[in-house]
Order: C-alpha cells, then sequence, then structure tokens
C-alpha cells in the first residue's frame, strides 16, 4: 500500500470512525490516530505515535497479560491479533485489533490497530455469567456451578492425598413450618441471613452451594485436617444458637441436619459426593434433626432398596398387586362376632407379602396411599357384600383411612358412591382414623368426620394411647368408637398404674358415650381383665389373626351355625 495514496483515506477514517484507530508506520514515522482512541487511551493529541503511551493506558493487571499476547504474536510473525483489556481505573473495556506488517528480518513495518469500547458487552457477560453461576437471592454458587467446581477439584486432586476433599450438605429444619409463622418475605431473609453466615467460610479453598431453597452445601477443596468440615459443622451449630436478628423485628432460631462425605472414601466424582451426603443428611433427618451424621455405604445400601421399593410399589399400584386380610373383632360379653377390620398387604408373589407398616408410610409420602385406599375400600366392600349375599354375615366392616386420603378433596364422594353401587348400608362401615390426622388439621377434620356420620358412617379413632392421646379433646370429635392401643393392653397387666388409667380410660370413654376396642389382644389373662373392665370389644390373635376372605368366608359360616 502507498502511503501518498492513502494518507487521504486513513485521514477520511480516522476523523470519521466513532472507533478508536491509530495507523503506525515505523519506517517513515507517520502516524495517524482517531480522537475516539485519544480518548478510550486517555492520550494526548500528538502522543498517539509513542507506543509506551499506549502500554501506560493499560490497566495495570491486566498489562503482562498484554504484552505476552503481544509478544507471542510478533514472534510469530502474526499478521492479525486480539487482545482485550481494561483501560484507566480499570472500569472500562477494550477490545484491541492489531494488523502488523513485517519486513524480511520479522520487525513490523507498519500496524494498523482498532480499538472497541466493549464495556457494555462484558457488563452483559458477568451477568449472564452471574445467573449462570450463582445463586440470584444468596449470592452464593448455584448448584450447577457447585458441581462443577467440584468435579474440577477432584481432578486436580486425583493423584495427590486422599481425604482431602471434604463437602457437607445442610438442610434448615423444618423451614416450611418457620416460614408459615414469620411469612414468606421473612422466609427469604433468613435464607439469606443464612447464606451469610455460611459465606463467612468461604475462601479460595472452601465454597458455598444453594442446592434447592433451603438446602445448602460447603465443600473443602484442600482440607487442614481430616476433621475441618466437622469443625466447620460445630462453629455454625454455635452460631446458630443465637436468633436471626430479621428487619421486622423478628428473632428466628433455627436448627439444621447436616450430612458429611469424604473423598474419595465416599464417592469419586462430585455428583456422587453431594448425593451421599444428603443421604446422610435425610438420615439425621430421619432420626431426630438438628445434628449431623457421616455418610456410610449401608446407608446408600438402605437408600437403593427403598428407591428400588418405591419403584415396585408403584408398579404394584398400577397393576393392583394387593390383598386385603380380615382380622375378626369379638363382643367381649358373647364372644361374638362384632366385625371384621380390613388390613392390607402388597403381594409380590403367591407366598410374599409384605406388611403394610413397611409400605404404608411410603406410600403417604409419594401419594400412592390415594390409589391403595380406594382399592382397598372397594374390595372390601365387595368382601362384604359377598358374605353378607352368600354366607349370612350380618357383622360390620373397618377400613383403615389414612390422613392423605381424608384430606382429598373427592374422598366423601368416593366413600358415599362406593356404598350406594354396592347397597351396602353406612351404618355397617366403619372408618378408621388415627390421631395424627385429627391434629395436623382439626376443624377441616372434623367436618368430614361430621358428613360421614351424617350419612350413617361409624367413626373409629385408631391407636389411642400412642400419639397426642388428649383426653379433653375426645369429647369434641364426631367419633363412635375408641380402639385402645396395643401398648395399654401389653402393659396393664404387667404394670399397675397402666391397669389404673386402662380402666379409669374404658369407664370414661363409656360415659362419653363411645363404644371401645382393645386391640393386640394375645393371652386369656388380658381378655378377662379387658372383659371385668367393661371394654365392650376385643381384637387380637387370641381370637383371630388376619386372614384372608376366603378364610373369614369359612369361619363366618361356622359362628352361625354355632349360634344356631
Ligand atoms: P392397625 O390399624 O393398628 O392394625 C392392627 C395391626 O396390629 C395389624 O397389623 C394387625 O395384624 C396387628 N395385630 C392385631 N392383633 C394383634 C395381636 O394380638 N398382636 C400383635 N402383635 N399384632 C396384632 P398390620 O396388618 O401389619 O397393619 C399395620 C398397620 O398398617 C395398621 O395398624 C394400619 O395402621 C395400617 N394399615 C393396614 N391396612 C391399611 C389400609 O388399608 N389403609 C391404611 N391407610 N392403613 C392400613
Ligand atoms: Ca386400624
Ligand atoms: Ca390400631
Amino acid at each position: 500500500m502507498s502511503e501518498d495514496n492513502n494518507i487521504g483515506f486513513f485521514e477520511f477514517v480516522s476523523s470519521a470512525s466513532n472507533e478508536g484507530f491509530r495507523y503506525v508506520n515505523y519506517e517513515t514515522g507517520y502516524v495517524i490516530a482517531s480522537k475516539k482512541f485519544r480518548e478510550l487511551l486517555g492520550i494526548k493529541s500528538g502522543d498517539e505515535g509513542n507506543d509506551m503511551k499506549v502500554l501506560e493506558a493499560i490497566y495495570p493487571e491486566d498489562l503482562e497479560k498484554f504484552k505476552d499476547a503481544l509478544q507471542t504474536a510478533l514472534g510469530k510473525r502474526k499478521q492479525n491479533f486480539e487482545a482485550e483489556y481494561r483501560v484507566g481505573d480499570g472500569s472500562r473495556w477494550i477490545l484491541h485489533n492489531v494488523t502488523n506488517r513485517y519486513d524480511k528480518e520479522g520487525n513490523v513495518v507498519e500496524r494498523f490497530c482498532f480499538f472497541h469500547d466493549i464495556t457494555e458487552e462484558k457488563k452483559k457477560q458477568a451477568d449472564l455469567e452471574y445467573v449462570a453461576y450463582f445463586d440470584p437471592d444468596t449470592g452464593v454458587y448455584n448448584r450447577n456451578y457447585f458441581i462443577k467446581r467440584l468435579d474440577k477439584a477432584l481432578k486436580k486432586n486425583q493423584k495427590s492425598e486422599f481425604n482431602k476433599i471434604q463437602v457437607m450438605y445442610i438442610n434448615i429444619d423444618n423451614y416450611n413450618v418457620v416460614t408459615d409463622s414469620i411469612g414468606f418475605e421473612t422466609g427469604d431473609e433468613l435464607l439469606i441471613n443464612f447464606a451469610k453466615l455460611l459465606t463467612e467460610y468461604s475462601s479460595s479453598r472452601i465454597k458455598i452451594g444453594r442446592f434447592k431453597n433451603d438446602e445448602f452445601a460447603i465443600a473443602i477443596y484442600d482440607a487442614d485436617n481430616e476433621n475441618e468440615i466437622i469443625d466447620i459443622y460445630n462453629d455454625i451449630s454455635k452460631k446458630i444458637e443465637k436468633p436471626f436478628k430479621m428487619s421486622d423485628g423478628n428473632e428466628v432460631y433455627i436448627s439444621i441436619s447436616v450430612g458429611i462425605t469424604t473423598y474419595p472414601k465416599d464417592g469419586n466424582d462430585a455428583s456422587d459426593l453431594i448425593k451421599c451426603a444428603d443421604i446422610a443428611m435425610y438420615n439425621v433427618k430421619k432420626s431426630g434433626k438438628n445434628s449431623m451424621c457421616l455418610f456410610e455405604k449401608s446407608m446408600l445400601d438402605e437408600f437403593i432398596k427403598n428407591v428400588k421399593m418405591e419403584n415396585d410399589l408403584k408398579v404394584a399400584v398400577e397393576k393392583l398387586d394387593f390383598v386385603l386380610n380380615y382380622q375378626p373383632q369379638y363382643y367381649s360379653e358373647k364372644k361374638e362376632l362384632r366385625g371384621v377390620e380390613a388390613l392390607v398387604r402388597w403381594k409380590i408373589d403367591e407366598n410374599q407379602y409384605v406388611n403394610p407398616g413397611e409400605f404404608i408410610p411410603m406410600a403417604e409420602k409419594n401419594g400412592c396411599i390415594l390409589n391403595i385406599g380406594k382399592w382397598v375400600i372397594k374390595q372390601a366392600l365387595d368382601d362384604f357384600v359377598d358374605w353378607k349375599m352368600n354366607y349370612g354375615y350380618n357383622g360390620m366392616i373397618s377400613i383403615n383411612i389414612s390422613a392423605i386420603q381424608l384430606k382429598d378433596e373427592g374422598f366423601l364422594n368416593y366413600v358415599l358412591e362406593s356404598v350406594e353401587e354396592r347397597n351396602v348400608v353406612p351404618s355397617d362401615v366403619e372408618i378408621e382414623i388415627t390421631e395424627s390426622v385429627l391434629i395436623e388439621n382439626f376443624s377441616k377434620t372434623r367436618k368430614i368426620l361430621e358428613e360421614l356420620r351424617r350419612y350413617g358412617f361409624k367413626v373409629a379413632l385408631d391407636d389411642f394411647g400412642t400419639g397426642y392421646s388428649s383426653l379433653s379433646y375426645l369429647k369434641n370429635i364426631p367419633i363412635d368408637t375408641l380402639k385402645i392401643d396395643k401398648s395399654f393392653v401389653d402393659n396393664m397387666l404387667l404394670d399397675n398404674s397402666t391397669g389404673i388409667i386402662t380402666d379409669a380410660l374404658i369407664k370414661m370413654v363409656k360415659k362419653l358415650g363411645l363404644e371401645t376396642i382393645a386391640e393386640g389382644v394375645e393371652t386369656k389373662e388380658q381378655y378377662d381383665c379387658l372383659k371385668k373392665m367393661n371394654c365392650d370389644n376385643i381384637q387380637g390373635f387370641l381370637l383371630g389373626k388376619p386372614m384372608t376372605s376366603g378364610d373369614m368366608k369359612e369361619l363366618i359360616t361356622k359362628l352361625n351355625e354355632s349360634y344356631k
């Protein structure tokens, strides 16, 4: 390119261009630069040709990187190269685009440079990165980035010392209950304050992340010692003994459940370490919260077993792989059949059944109980109708109903339709509920129970004596029958005060007009004692274990024969 011909063009570009432009011819000393170039780099008129001034304009932290890039480009005689750096006080970003022309010896003869102000783009990129890496509410790492960084640390550590990487999974206990009482806004503020507390531990080797609403994690990439993570847990626990002071004046106390894993003992990659710490945390939840637990392999086995069981249960619900057993209840006076209680079993195969105690809690947690419960109601009523029509059965049928079912909007209609379809008289059907049902939502539950009774159904309170067992509310709840829990029956003959309480309880309950059933009666002595206490009905292995519908038919036939 001949200089003379192009000077006009450069000057034109230089004056018109809104981007920084600078041309230097090192052979002739010819320099031309745009006003914008001077503005962007803060260079005075007359200094445009001075390369040192350009370097001085670069923010000190970025200077070395730029020099390196320039040297590399020159070394390779590159015609074009680009670099980004900050200028001035570091608040402006420049994209510097260079084109060099070399002579045979490799010296730069001509240099064209363009300077773009990319501050806005950088800001947008930083915002995007923030969203991609950080939790917007608390400013700690988000889940993805926490995992990514931990994986990176693990890769780096793979060949070095063991036990240096430790992970803590944290869940705030009863966070939902806390927010119910302090409100959502204060609840959010609590999470922010808690995250702030965790951030105090943050450093180049300790990172904090937020996983879910009230679930956080801490990773140590290079622990000082085996117990560093436990020390941090102890420290946090001490700090949260004091309440969090909220801006609305509230003081909020929290406790946390924590699970801990260590690399490589508990896992080889980030997601394994976190998953296992989560499982250990869950173990703390199960055993009463407010503590920490080091992960052990057996917890994973248990977890896997549960996951498998949960999957199997879902399949069983689809295929309705359940059976009902029936346990007879007898009038204590006449030893005649008062009714039967339907008890569900999950049928694995002809010889293998799972007891409800093992799968009902899981079914309640994942909602399967709604479908299981519907099947139980239908099946129990079908069997009941069969016995009544074909075997002369004239007792009652008791059906266990879980709290989840009772809360379900369609429950009442379902029960009503089910009895109507089969022409069953509601007074032959007893609905068994437990105290937990009442405690959770007293007024709503009360309404449903009242409705049920209005249609003629009987309502029994199950397992009385195991939970809250407040005598005072007995007079306020719409029930017909009280089932005295096996724990009373077991102990009334062994321990004098339980005997006195059981006796008093039966007397009082009868005065309230309720019918009584003693559960889990296993011995003749217990039977005699309860009969003496005027307990109305007896249920238990002594008089009959839960049995199939077929066995029930035989029992009904046999009993009817004996009554003749
Ligand atoms: P539950 O309602 O208290 O039922 C009585 C449980 O005690 C039954 O256990 C029964 O087999 C057992 N049992 C009865 N008499 C004796 C005895 O003399 N000695 C001993 N050791 N045990 C006795 P099962 O069938 O394993 O049921 C356990 C629990 O599962 C039931 O306790 C009930 O809460 C729940 N359940 C059973 N069927 C259903 C159902 O269809 N729906 C719902 N929601 N829960 C059910
Ligand atoms: Ca029951
Ligand atoms: Ca019971």
